[in-house]
């Protein structure tokens, strides 16, 4: 039942997004002048409800995803966003279940998550100082309260947790060594990422863009990595081992180092929208599809026909004019 695209490339993963609002306005994802007081969120009624994300999800897993990954938006501002994952933990062939958050609502959360069958998170932190984190997650959020919701985490056992640092020029380079000394030895696992030109909001300029060879160099010149393998095909983070044995970093280099080649990721927007690549203009509606009575053979169809003419591969093509192209934001489709 597995369906592959154009570039002989699996689903092997879905990413949900169940909301696309957010408590944070971060400055590379959803700048106030843009999310502002008038922003018009979806509505209520537009959003797939947690029975149809289950629906949704379970055709996705019949045509061969393994791993879902509940995002946004901020997922834990979806209330009750627990009983959406105890829906789908329950889903026969899922090999992993997991999230990735702001942590802003992470220590009220955590327990509530594991409990309902979440296996692990992601937890994104910019910075270690309050001064650069508020400047960057622009809702005046401190870091001690990102801080608690990863103690939480760790002591539901939603572990080993990943911690996603975008670098932007000029904000938080200098965060860099400090993030790294923090979370060696804790078991935790972080990972830059490259600031991305997802959406046409964010301002994006390639001057703006550390290269992770520049993050890895900087990080080995005082405690040496050495690279590790891909735990498996289609990892998107290179991994890297200290020298010492004090764990492990990832970088996601997605604009020096593109990995299209690999991708397997499909997209669902909180309004039910499936995209094949983060850098989409168009999805294609699977809830009114729903909505007007489609059988599951009928959704999984459809699902069928967009990946099966999928050939995106923005990261690889990226240019100056495919930059400019008025490309979905990320808190709509999902990070
Ligand atoms: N709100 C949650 C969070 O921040 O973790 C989940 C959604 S967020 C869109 C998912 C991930 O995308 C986060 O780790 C965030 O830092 C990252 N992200 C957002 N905008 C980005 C950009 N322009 N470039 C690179 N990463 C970005
Ligand atoms: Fe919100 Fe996450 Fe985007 Fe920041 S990166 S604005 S926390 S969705
Ligand atoms: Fe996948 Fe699109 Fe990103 Fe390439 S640019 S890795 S196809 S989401």
């Amino acid at each position: 039942m597995s369906v592959t695209d154009t570039l002989g490339r699996p689903m092997r993963d879905l990413r949900v997004s169940v909301t696309d609002r957010c408590n944070f306005r971060c400055v590379y994802c959803m700048p106030k002048e843009v999310f502002g007081q008038d922003y018009a969120f979806l509505a209520r009624d537009r959003l797939l409800s947690f029975e149809e994300i289950a629906r949704l999800a379970r055709v996705f897993v019949a045509l061969g995803a393994e791993k879902i990954r509940l995002t946004g938006g901020e997922p834990l501002v979806r209330r009750d966003v627990e009983q959406l994952v105890a829906m789908l933990s329950r889903i026969e062939g899922l090999s992993d279940l997991t999230l990735t958050t702001n942590g802003a609502l992470l220590a009220q959360k955590a327990q509530a998550l594991k409990d309902a069958g979440l296996r692990r998170i992601t937890v994104s932190l910019d910075s270690l100082d309050d001064a650069i984190f508020k400047a960057m997650n622009d809702a005046d959020f401190p870091v001690a309260g990102v801080l608690a919701g990863i103690e939480a985490a760790e002591r539901a056992g939603l572990t080993p947790i990943k911690l996603n640092m975008v670098v932007k020029r000029g904000m938080n380079e200098g965060s860099i060594l400090e993030m790294a000394r923090f979370f060696r030895g804790t078991g935790h696992i972080l990972r830059f990422v490259e600031f991305m030109d997802v959406g046409h909001t964010n301002g994006w300029r390639m001057d703006d863009v550390v290269p992770a060879v520049e993050i890895v160099r900087a990080i080995s010149s005082v405690f040496p990595l050495e690279p590790a393998q891909p735990n498996y095909r289609g990892e998107v983070a290179r991994r890297y081992r200290y020298r010492d044995g004090a764990g492990e970093i990832g970088v996601i280099a997605s604009v020096t180092q593109p990995f299209c080649g690999d991708c397997t990721r499909a997209r669902l927007s909180a309004d039910g929208r499936l995209f094949g690549c983060l850098f989409a203009t168009q999805g294609r509606d699977l809830r009114d599809l729903m909505r007007a009575g489609a059988t599951d053979e009928e959704i999984a169809a459809a699902i069928r026909r967009v990946w099966s003419v999928r050939d995106d591969r923005y990261s690889e093509v990226r240019s100056s004019e495919t930059v400019g192209l008025p490309k979905v934001e990320m808190s709509y489709i999902g990070g």
